[in-house]
């Protein structure tokens, strides 16, 4: 039979915004002691903005804005919507052999050109050289922005830098999460440098970075084999098989389906705060129990 205590701060988590999927995530959640954070949509508002674009090649700002969003028209990604909002009221051009690489990037033609719309790796792994861009890139990233590069016939043609605020609630519930002795990790499918420059504004104390979809469950599981207990904190169909693998998942409501059913716990509101309610509740819990 499930324990009183289970029920009572069962309960009581619902008036706090947080439902328990699953009894037991209330009692295993008090022997946590390492805390994965996703990036996008879970840390930050997950509703990235385009703040500067550069061309070359003597490409017009229009130009690789109108290809740019012909080519996110396919993609769900919030890097995309960003991009498609900034070229709002523009015709856009049609895409063919569109193709969608996850964590990576976009690809299509347009108007007879190859293009390609994604992350240093994306391209790397075209061999299309990015030297010529390289200050470009690395001095986004370290302002905390998010660069994508579109290529055009195997050329760098221009870059995109978005930028995704952080919460407003994630730094002060960081700090008290740190402050009751947790290990603060925050995973993602990012650049390290730009990973870097968020995870030093809303006080992170490691960072896993550049990690493809399907690799965010291996690191919690390295973790794991590292001696520590983990929870996992994501909103993202990504984040699903990590939120299942954790000691303790826990999903931000409003975010992917996926991710609520594969939590023990959802945070009704988006709010990182909450975070430090579950972890209080549940040691309550386990305490009124002994
Ligand atoms: P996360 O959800 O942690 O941001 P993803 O795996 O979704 O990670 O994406 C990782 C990286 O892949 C992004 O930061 C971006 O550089 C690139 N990327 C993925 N999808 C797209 C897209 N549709 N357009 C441009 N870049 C993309
Ligand atoms: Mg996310």
């Amino acid at each position: 039979a499930t324990p009183m205590a289970v029920i009572a701060g069962t309960g009581r988590a619902a008036e706090l915004g947080i439902l328990v999927r699953d009894a037991d995530a209330l009692q295993r959640a008090s022997s946590i002691d390492t805390l994965v954070f996703d990036k996008t949509g879970t840390l930050t508002k997950g509703i990235p903005e385009v703040v500067a674009i550069e061309t070359w090649q003597g490409a017009s700002e229009q130009q690789v804005l109108g290809w740019a969003a012909a080519l996110e028209k396919g993609s769900s990604h919030p890097l995309a919507q960003a991009i498609l909002r900034r070229a709002e009221g523009m015709t856009l051009p049609q895409v063919n052999s569109f193709r969608q690489a996850g964590g990576l990037g976009v690809s299509g033609n347009i108007a007879g050109h190859s293009l390609m719309l994604g992350n240093e790796d994306f391209l790397l792994q075209a061999d299309i050289a990015i030297d010529d861009v390289a200050d470009q890139l690395r001095t986004q990233a370290e302002g905390g922005a998010t660069p994508v590069i579109l290529a055009a016939d195997g050329e760098v043609i221009a870059l995109f830098a978005l930028r995704d605020p952080l919460r407003n609630e994630s730094q002060p519930a960081l700090a008290r999460l740190h402050q009751q002795g947790y290990q603060l990790i925050m995973l993602t499918g990012d650049n390290a440098v730009t990973a870097a420059a968020v995870a030093l504004e809303a006080g992170i104390d490691r960072v896993i970075a550049g990690v493809r979809p399907e690799g965010k469950a291996v690191a919690i599981r390295e973790l794991q084999q590292q001696g520590h207990q983990v929870a996992m904190i994501g909103d993202g169909i990504n984040d699903a098989p990590a939120l299942a693998q954790a000691e303790l998942g826990i999903a931000i409501g409003g975010g992917s389906d996926i991710a609520v059913e594969s939590a023990g716990m959802t945070l009704m509101r988006p709010h990182p705060g909450c975070v430090v309610d579950a972890l209080a509740l549940s040691r309550a819990t386990l305490r009124n129990m002994q």
